[in-house]
């Protein structure tokens, strides 16, 4: 069977970059467009031309800058507001006009002020007014001739739930997932980007769905966006959160230390994450001690071992973090008494082995 390819249309820098905060400058969007390209992602929605002077300009300049990737420009259904997007696209190798019109019944009621068959015309017009423009042959030919649409989601996280709502479509025949890097955007956000891809790529038993992204990039690019805007995720956000990958608790360091699938489902090399960390703190076990010393060049023998993790364990009720620092000092207090700490040589590969 021929596992269905979704499309990852990117939206960071147009819905996620309306997010409070989360705003670019045309170079910085050109830089994370230019990652976004090198992560994969089929299509790249740079902006809001009829927006402003600076959306129009960084929607240009992306176009100008990316290749091999679409880029697509949002725009309402107005003609003022279609020809100002493909006006913005004319550099770009693959331009895709996204016009789009609310239709829920309280949108019409209270934001439109339209009967629901006057906004059809709306969308009928904006979009044979869209194909004129660009050469979106495709368009005409599925949906005018033989209806094959392909239908793109585009959820927000107001409930917690824009990647369940993501894949809940893609199961019922979405083939393309609107997205952003960290999850910026609107209220709560969009569907994370890197949810969506690695929940395809962990389940695939379940969810039998490929997508053109490059997973090694997903920390860089998710490092690059943080950067540029000013503000990381929070600690404990899935697949590229600091935490997402730490281990604390003494139970769980020992079975990662044994085998790292124990508590990790995907690798933290698959999402491009230089390495797992083992954070030390009360919850942690003398496995995790006696490997973090032998990472510092001390092979701690039993007894020694016993006496420094009574000494850790005091000072980790005291002390939230224990770092290095605090090791090598809890290790020279020790020495006064009667602990032998023995540097040793073998590389700490060689010890794990
Ligand atoms: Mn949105």
């Amino acid at each position: 069977m021929t596992e269905a390819r979704i499309a990852i249309f990117d939206t960071t820098l147009r819905d996620g970059e309306q997010a409070p905060g989360c705003s670019m400058h045309t170079a910085e969007k050109v830089r994370m467009a230019q990652q976004l390209a090198s992560l994969g992602v089929d299509v790249i929605e740079a902006g809001f031309p009829i927006a402003s002077e600076g959306d129009f300009a960084a929607v240009r300049a992306v176009s100008a800058e990316c290749s091999g990737v679409t880029i697509a420009a949002l725009c309402r259904t107005a003609a003022a507001d279609v020809y100002r997007a493909a006006e913005a696209l004319e550099r770009a190798e693959r331009p895709r006009i996204h016009t789009f019109v609310a239709t829920s019944d309280i949108h019409l009621l209270h934001k439109l002020k339209k009967t629901r068959e006057e906004v059809i015309e709306m969308t009928g017009s904006a979009v044979r007014l869209a194909r004129s423009l660009v050469g979106i042959r495709t368009v005409r030919e599925r949906v005018v001739r033989d209806r094959d649409v392909v239908i793109s989601v585009h959820c927000h996280n107001d409930l917690g739930m824009a990647v369940a709502n993501s894949l809940a479509a893609i199961t019922e025949g979405a083939r393309q997932v609107e997205c952003t890097v960290n999850g910026i955007g609107e209220r709560a956000g969009n569907a994370a980007l890197e949810e969506v891809v690695m929940a395809l790529n962990v389940r695939a038993d379940q969810l039998p769905f490929t997508t053109g992204i490059k997973t090694a990039e997903i920390y860089r690019s998710s490092q690059l966006l943080s950067e540029i805007i000013g503000f990381g995720v929070q600690p404990n956000k899935a697949i590229v959160g600091r935490n997402a990958f730490a281990h604390e608790a003494g139970i769980h360091q020992h079975g990662v230390i044994n085998n790292p699938l124990c508590y990790e489902i995907m690798t933290p090399e698959s999402v491009g994450v230089p390495t797992n960390a083992l954070v030390l703190g009360k919850h942690s076990g003398r496995t995790a001690l006696s490997l973090r010393y032998r990472e510092l060049g001390f092979e701690l023998v039993p007894e020694d071992l016993d006496a420094a993790y009574s000494r850790f364990t005091e000072l980790a009720d005291r002390k939230k973090r224990v770092y290095d620092q605090d090791l090598l000092s809890l290790l020279s207090a020790g020495a006064e008494s009667q602990v032998q700490a023995l540097k040793i040589e073998e590389s700490w590969e060689s010890i794990v082995a």
